[in-house]
């Protein structure tokens, strides 16, 4: 019998809001201000190149050394199986220190918030029928909450500009409160009032070790986790993550979008 959840903490980018467009822009802008010599190719020529290569980046500083690899033209296949190998090859050979690179790059993006803040918010676009979804279970007295690594006041912002309000430290829990994802979780379960006897926590992420991480605290084991496989991953990750032995369940944004009930079914690409 299906029992719905009491709570559903989603993530944010790669599963409410797609931000390439900023990641890429902010990553193209450090890159030609960064290298000593960068490589003068319009960034249309590699755009679509780093939006499907992204997902392979674990810290923000390995962003414009995505770019500078595929203004190279390392093969996207080379980088998508071998980017730690790829990375480490351009950092040598580039003299690239990553703590100042990646300083460089939370600086440019600090002075592009301060300068223009609605264009930088212009780069994050809405997952279609995401926001629709939000407003039905606000409608339908559905408690959700926002676990993300972003500032929690552009995402307040973002969502407010949808029409959407939600309070930092209530229902959004962003970059500032410091802490891993589970430990969120963990304290959110403990700290919010329990309505029903049985409190059940779904979790909706796009990054495969985050949910892994979740999946390796033994006192959240009650959580059920799922993996949007619209959001930013490799195939790699969406094959792992589709696998019958894992506790998480991939969905599609067709399933998300559509009834509670439809979240435990197989993923289908309609
Ligand atoms: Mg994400």
């Amino acid at each position: 019998m299906f029992v719905p959840p009491d709570s559903i903490a989603l993530d944010f980018d790669g599963v409410i809001c797609n931000g390439l467009a900023e990641y890429f822009q902010t990553a193209w802008k450090t890159y030609q201000q960064y290298w000593t010599n960068p490589i003068q190719r319009p960034d249309t020529a590699i755009r679509d190149g780093f939006y499907t290569l992204r997902p392979v980046i674990e810290t923000g500083w390995e962003m414009p050394v995505l770019v500078h690899a595929l203004l190279t033209d390392i093969p996207h296949e080379t980088i998508l199986t071998d980017w730690v190998a790829v990375r480490d090859r351009i950092v040598a050979d580039d003299a690239i220190q990553p703590p100042s690179l990646a300083y460089a790059l939370d600086q440019l993006r600090d002075r592009w918030i301060a300068d223009d803040l609605d264009g930088w918010l212009a780069l994050h676009e809405f997952y279609p029928g995401t926001i629709a979804q939000l407003k039905a279970w606000n409608a339908a007295g559905i408690d959700w909450w926002i676990v993300t690594t972003k500032e929690g006041r552009f995402v307040r912002r973002l969502l407010g500009d949808q029409g959407i309000e939600i309070e930092l430290g209530d229902r959004l829990f962003g970059k500032e409160v410091g802490r891993p994802k589970y430990q969120t979780l963990r304290q959110l379960r403990h700290a919010r009032p329990i309505h029903h006897r049985l409190r059940r926590i779904w979790f909706l992420e796009d990054r495969l070790k985050t949910l892994q991480a979740v999946d390796r605290e033994p006192d959240l084991g009650d959580i059920e986790l799922f993996f949007a496989d619209w959001g930013y991953s490799t195939p790699r990750e969406r094959a792992e993550s589709a696998m019958a032995t894992s506790r998480i369940r991939p969905i599609s944004i067709h399933q998300f979008c559509g009834d509670l009930t439809g979240w435990l079914t197989a993923p289908s690409n309609a």
